[in-house]
């Protein structure tokens, strides 16, 4: 089974780090339009998790999603990763998510994708407070090493069932492949720009689980300009040093050009569900039980 979801923050992060640039946020609509219109063409529903700031400010977008019959995800209230959070921050804002978009679209929002997946082995007592927000289903969980976190004895790179002191959540992980030996991801971020278009597709077409997700600042060609120091820092929690900064603005420029052409290509060559679908599509009393 493939999975479809998008991460949807860049019109909140737009207006909260950048000044809100009109033409900015017409090129983030524009895209989005575009990918919709893809998708019901192709007749497929994707999971968009959204941050829940943009239910605010950018409320039609949220709804426009809705509208199109794509299931609402949440994606935390405004970017923060968790594992940057203490508990009590991580409640209030998934409870303040939540919320938002709940009134936004007047239905149960119940999937979830952390910022940058930042659910790792030190903090999973934020799938606890998840579950009692009312998640029941999670894609937060990135079961290889990354840069700022990742889960890499997580131990399963297909859906599971994480019990916890009664609690339960049904985690949808990223999937991985093996190069040299190395658990490496390919199906979206910066992965799906690095590696070759062919090389995704072989790796889908051979696998019975593939989890693609983008974020529409990841694969739209308009080049982003090196971020400031404030920006760095207020975003990755670390010195906003001239190599800091460079090395990030090279990573996560590599591939730009190509990649939304090559998710287009993607996405009308595979079939692909949604995390909401996926409840009648799976087994699930044959799918693992994790306790964690
Ligand atoms: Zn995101």
């Amino acid at each position: 089974m493939n999975y479809i979801t998008f991460d949807i923050e860049e019109w909140f992060l737009e207006k909260q780090n950048h000044g809100n640039r009109s033409e900015k946020i017409a090129e983030y609509d524009r895209y989005l339009n575009e990918i919709l219109d893809l998708l019901d063409e192709c007749e497929l529903k994707a999971t968009f998790f959204c941050v829940g700031g943009m239910a605010e400010d950018f409320a039609n977008v949220i709804k426009q999603i809705d509208h199109r019959g794509h299931e609402v995800g949440c994606h935390s209230y405004r970017h923060t990763w968790l594992n940057k959070m203490q508990p009590n921050e991580v409640l209030e804002d998934t409870r303040r998510a939540i919320n938002l978009l709940e009134q936004c679209i007047g239905k149960k929002v119940v999937s979830y994708r952390s910022p940058a997946f930042s659910i790792g082995e030190n903090n999973t007592w934020a799938l606890d407070i998840l579950a009692n927000c009312g998640i029941e289903r999670d894609s937060s969980i990135f079961p290889a090493k990354r840069d700022f976190g990742g889960f890499s004895n997580f131990g399963h790179k297909t859906p599971v069932i994480i019990e916890r002191k009664g609690c339960m959540l049904k985690e949808f992980p990223i999937c991985m492949t093996t190069i040299l030996g190395k658990e490496i991801a390919y199906s979206g971020g910066g992965y799906f720009r690095l590696f070759p278009l062919w090389f995704v597709k072989r790796e889908m077409a051979r696998s019975d689980y593939a989890m693609c997700y983008f974020h529409l600042d990841d694969i739209i060609p308009e080049s982003s300009k090196m971020m400031s120091r404030e920006y760095y820092e207020a975003y990755f929690k670390e010195p906003g040093t001239l190599v800091n900064r460079y090395k990030r603005h090279i990573k996560s420029n590599l591939g730009k050009k190509t990649a939304y052409g090559r998710m287009i290509s993607l996405i009308r060559t595979f079939k692909f569900i949604n995390l909401a679908q996926a409840e009648q599509e799976i087994d699930w009393s044959q799918v693992p039980i994790v306790k964690l």
